[in-house]
């Protein structure tokens, strides 16, 4: 069946919500847990983040697996007590958050669309793929970064920590600005 202009366009916002919430689609579940977002970042959710790795129904109970970005980062808490609200808030009575340790968080797994939002937060999205080369040190301490606000890569290093562990405070050196920047990991 071809899809006729005019037809199937029905209003977006007048879609009838899923007659049982309780049991909804994992795609529909990851939907809603766009709403989630990273406590550190406003601009990225936990989906765009690559931290959700898995929806599935055990029972009635919603199972949200997830992968925690850095081991450590506090900012797991709270988004482990986001994704239990933003469920409840859906109709979702029984929500379990599961965590998986393997295989580890890398920034690979973030979105184009994560890698976008943090560029217009002012973040410098990773620049590079964290590739594990069994040990060897082979990563330069500090890459070339592009800064988020001109796109210039006349930056350096200022510390090895910003404003979280997560990332690194840089200073472009064409508009003189700080930056934060997501290390690759
Ligand atoms: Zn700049």
């Amino acid at each position: 069946m071809v899809n006729a202009p005019g037809h199937g366009a029905r209003d977006g916002a007048t879609a009838p919500a899923p007659p049982n919430p309780s049991f909804a689609e994992p795609q529909q579940v990851l939907r809603w847990l766009h709403d989630v977002s990273d406590p550190e970042i406003p601009v990225l959710s936990v989906v765009d983040l690559g931290v959700v790795r898995d929806v599935a129904w055990e029972g009635d109970v919603c199972v949200v697996t997830i992968t925690p970005t850095y081991s450590g980062c506090p900012a797991m808490q709270e988004i482990r007590r986001g994704i239990e609200q933003a469920l409840h808030r859906q109709g979702v009575a029984k929500v379990r958050v599961d965590t998986r340790l393997a295989p580890p968080w890398t920034t690979d797994w973030m979105t184009e669309r994560a890698r976008q939002a943090l560029r217009g937060y002012g973040i410098a999205p990773p620049a590079e793929q964290a590739v594990d080369v069994s040990g060897i040190a082979w990563r330069r301490m500090a890459p070339r970064v592009a800064c988020p606000r001109c796109g210039s890569r006349d930056t350096s290093l200022v510390s090895g920590f910003g404003s979280t562990a997560c990332k690194a405070l840089y200073r472009c050196h064409a508009c003189r600005e700080p930056f934060d920047y997501f290390k690759p990991h």
